[in-house]
């Protein structure tokens, strides 16, 4: 089996299940994410332990189904880039625009909408380019002018 044949049955099935469960493996946000792919790589890291971390014997023998857990590894792995690249849709709400969070000082930056992931779109007062960003602290160290 080639490694392209190997990537597309992984790709496959990915696809299947992401539709099946719609997407349920972003459902809490990226930390949620995060601990699916944690719990993968924490049971291949227990069998593994089992086989002095022979990691080839561990799958040859395929205790606890550990095949599946690399594959699921994987899977999880390229959802999370293809998330990456195609972060969800951009929401503008009416009555958004211009919103000033309240727990900036001197705000360099509106807020002009959200993505359902946790980023924002912040725009810059002084120049009017739009930053996206989960807080308008992480806009600020993105973009910002220097002082005059
Ligand atoms: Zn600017």
């Amino acid at each position: 089996m080639s490694l392209k044949s190997v990537a597309m049955t992984i790709v496959e099935t990915v696809e299947r299940k992401d539709k099946e469960y719609g997407a349920s493996w972003k459902k809490r946000g990226g930390v949620g994410a995060y601990m699916m792919l944690a719990r993968k790589w924490d049971r291949i890291e227990n069998i593994s332990k089992g086989q002095h971390y022979d990691i080839f014997q561990a799958l040859s023998d395929n205790t606890g189904d550990v095949r599946d857990d690399v594959r699921d590894l994987v899977g999880y792995l390229l959802l999370v880039l293809d998330h990456m690249e195609n972060p969800g849709e951009e929401v503008h709400l009416p009555g958004y625009s211009g919103y000033l969070p309240p727990d900036v000082p001197d705000k360099p930056f509106t807020t002009e909408g959200h993505r359902g992931d946790g980023n924002n779109l912040y725009k810059c007062k002084e120049c009017s380019k739009e930053v996206w960003a989960r807080t308008m602290f992480e806009a600020m160290k993105e973009h910002h002018h220097d002082p005059a």
